[in-house]
């Protein structure tokens, strides 16, 4: 029988190469020197961050997996999660316009043909150009079988009508990867992906949405009227969409897990400086058991949070089935960041609660690591699901 003890990834090496640690300081240094410091003023008027979306794919930051073939650098699942950190380290919101691209391309890189790949994949590398993914809908959110948008065969097109909700980037993108029915009978079974140029006509960004943290990133609903889409747009076949979905969130759960972990961290850091350097009782506040208590699970749950992580990418590296292992670090890590986050508030006692400074903000940005690609309630579904129901 399969149990979890069994299906636990073995010999990872924590060694990070030469290669690896070249591109993890190239993503620390750009967080550092052009995302830290702007962070706080692209929070607080929640606009795109396009000319600093520019320097990252300039210096290499963006589309880390798009293979060589297509133009790109064709990185691994494991150097995602070095990069995904140390942007989110920088600041969550910035770092989610900037890595989104993955969850959008994602399902051209997995279930397209070559032509489609050279066709959607190749501009993303030339120019920083940005694509979504578009499964969201206003009725259909954990339960992607409830999706209304529809997608009629007519001649040589497809004809979308629908909306979709909540899509990072939508607002800029210039193609999104839409999942709409074919067949309503058939339920989620009946979903077909499609690859979308916002520029058609009938595609409307309705509106962009305000919200509580990562507010630097754009979050927009978009609406499709009778949009003609040439059939050769859809990805893989007729009824696939719902596998190709699924598959590619197991992909960018770690991803998400990895910018979880650099919030969680930056807010480790502040505490524990914090806590040095704060003055009462006539000691620093680090000297009592109940602040350094605190700390210490920071430490520890965050080493575990990305060790998880690096786990699932790893997995996907091999090569192997990683939907239990994708989940595991998307829900702790997410959880993790919340937890962290909001000690570091109590650590800098009402300070924290300021917009002077800086761990309110990562409050803020944590939250919404428990609700995207997956809510910790479905991450948890999944992972029951697995332990259930394994599959190999
Ligand atoms: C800022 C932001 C960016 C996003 N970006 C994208 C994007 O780029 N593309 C995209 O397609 N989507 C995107 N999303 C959507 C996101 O993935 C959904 O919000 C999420 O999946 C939850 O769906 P929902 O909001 O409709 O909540 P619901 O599905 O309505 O859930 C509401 C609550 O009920 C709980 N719940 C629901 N079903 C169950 C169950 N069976 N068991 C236990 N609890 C349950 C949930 O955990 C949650 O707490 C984004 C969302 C946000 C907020």
């Amino acid at each position: 029988m399969t149990t979890i003890e069994h299906r636990v990834a073995t010999g990872v090496s924590f060694a990070l190469t030469e290669e690896q640690k070249g591109l993890r300081d190239l993503a620390r240094d750009f967080a550092q020197k052009e995302i830290r410091l702007k962070a706080a003023e692209y929070d607080e008027r929640s606009t795109h961050p396009a000319d600093i979306i520019e320097k990252a794919h300039e210096v290499g930051l963006m589309n880390p997996h798009v293979p060589e073939e297509y133009g790109g650098a064709g990185l691994s699942s494991f150097d995602g999660m070095l990069i995904g950190e140390e942007l989110s380290w920088g600041c969550a919101g910035i770092a989610v316009s900037i890595v989104a691209n993955t969850l959008g391309a994602t399902p051209v890189m997995l279930a397209g043909s070559d032509d489609q790949k050279r066709k959607w994949l190749v501009p993303l590398i030339e120019s920083p150009i940005l694509c979504s993914f578009g499964l969201t809908e206003p009725n259909a959110g954990s339960d992607v079988s409830g999706i209304e948008t529809t997608a009629v065969r007519v001649g040589d097109d497809y004809v979308i009508n629908g909306s979709k909700m909540f899509i990072t980037n939508a607002g800029h993108a210039a193609w999104i990867v839409v999942f709409a029915s074919t067949d309503k009978s058939q339920g989620h079974k009946g979903l077909s992906a499609f690859v979308v140029p916002t520029d058609l006509e009938g595609v409307t960004v309705e509106k962009h949405l305000d919200k509580m943290g990562q507010r630097a990133t754009d979050t927009s609903a978009i609406a499709f009227q009778d949009v003609r889409v040439p059939a050769e747009n859809l990805l893989g076949e007729e009824g696939e969409g719902f596998k190709i979905a699924m598959r590619t969130l197991d992909h960018t759960r770690p991803g998400t897990a990895a910018g979880a972990v650099g919030v969680a961290r930056a807010a480790y850091e502040y505490a524990v400086e914090y806590s040095r350097t704060r003055v009462q009782f006539g000691q620093p506040i680090a000297m009592n058991q109940g602040v350094n208590f605190l700390i210490a699970d920071m430490a520890a749950e965050i080493e575990a949070a990305r060790l998880l992580t690096w786990q699932a990418a790893w997995l996907f590296d091999q090569g192997r089935r990683a939907t239990l292992h994708s989940s595991f670090a998307k829900r702790f890590a997410s959880d993790t960041a919340m937890k962290v986050t909001t000690d570091a508030v109590q650590i800098f006692g009402g300070y924290g609660y300021m917009k002077e400074y800086p761990v309110e903000k990562l409050m803020r940005d944590a939250k919404l690591f428990q609700i995207y690609e997956g809510t910790s309630q479905i991450q948890r579904l999944v992972i029951a699901r697995e332990i259930f129901f394994p599959r190999d």
